[in-house]
């Protein structure tokens, strides 16, 4: 039984509204955070040669579970892999980082790449998959290397080039659950860095609910072929901002 197995967090037929951003979701069979990367390992295995379907979430800022939920177990390291190193201008971070973490310390450093990303909810992880963004970054422009595990417990080792990262997507192998990465960033003055942070975090009111508009409307295209129409009114925005 794989409750006895886990030595981190099994929580049995848990509701995935818990743990989205969206408050949505219906229960998964088991929800699961790993005490650490044997754990993990472990569970992997074992769900591999059960035939348990598998799927792995961060902080769930960008996931829509339906209302009847999921069969297999849910894997989150969102709370157990956070760990963060930050040495010159080498990071290197787990996946269990809240991305706004990095931003900030990094920030701190006068360290630039992250400060655009101000604001953006959820993990490394989360990141990584979504190559998330905003106002002009993307996480994979400062990215050098990404640690991830295959459902065999291996641990794999990918350069930013082996990925292939576009617009809110990444072409990770969907069986394997990131584990960390490290990103070189540049110095730049204090200054600077602070009017970049201060105009992103500015901007984010407004972009936030762009943002979510763009996400429902990419979800239901995605899942159904059907292209919303926006049924708001607004004012002031040019032409194509609500486009996917
Ligand atoms: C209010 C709001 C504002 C937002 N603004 C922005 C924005 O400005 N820019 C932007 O880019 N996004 C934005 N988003 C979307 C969201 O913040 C990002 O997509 C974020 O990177 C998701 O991180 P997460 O940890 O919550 O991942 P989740 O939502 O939990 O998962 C997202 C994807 O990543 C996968 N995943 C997560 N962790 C791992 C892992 N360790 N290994 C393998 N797969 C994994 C999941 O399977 C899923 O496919 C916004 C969302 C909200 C709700």
């Amino acid at each position: 039984m794989l409750n006895k197995q886990v030595k981190g967090t099994f929580l049995k037929n848990e509701p995935m509204a818990k743990h989205t951003s969206y408050g949505i979701g219906g229960p998964v069979r088991a929800y699961i955070t790993p005490s650490d990367k044997n754990d993990l390992k472990q569970i992997l295995i074992f769900a591999k040669n059960e035939g348990i379907d598998t799927f792995f979430a961060g902080s769930g800022s960008n996931l829509l579970v339906s209302d009847k939920g999921f069969e297999g177990i849910v894997i989150t390291l969102g709370k157990s892999l956070t760990h963060l190193k930050i040495h010159g201008n080498k990071v290197e971070a787990e996946v269990g980082v809240m991305l706004g973490k990095i931003v900030k310390e990094t920030i701190k450093r006068n360290l630039t790449g992250m400060e655009s990303m101000i604001g953006v909810p959820g993990t490394l992880g989360g990141a990584l998959i979504m190559n998330a963004g905003a106002f002009g970054g993307e996480i994979s422009n400062c990215l050098n290397i990404i640690k991830a595990m295959s459902m065999d417990g291996k641990t794999r080792i990918y350069q930013k080039d082996d990925i292939v990262f576009s617009y809110r997507n990444s072409t990770f192998p969907e069986d394997e659950i990131l584990l960390s990465a490290s990103f070189i960033l540049n110095k730049k003055p204090a200054d600077e860095i602070q009017h970049d942070r201060a105009k992103a975090s500015k901007g984010r009111k407004e972009s936030h609910i762009v943002d979510l508009i763009k996400l429902a409307k990419k979800t239901v295209f995605e899942k159904f072929d059907i292209n919303l129409e926006l049924e708001i009114k607004t004012l002031g925005f040019s032409p194509g901002t609500f486009d996917i």
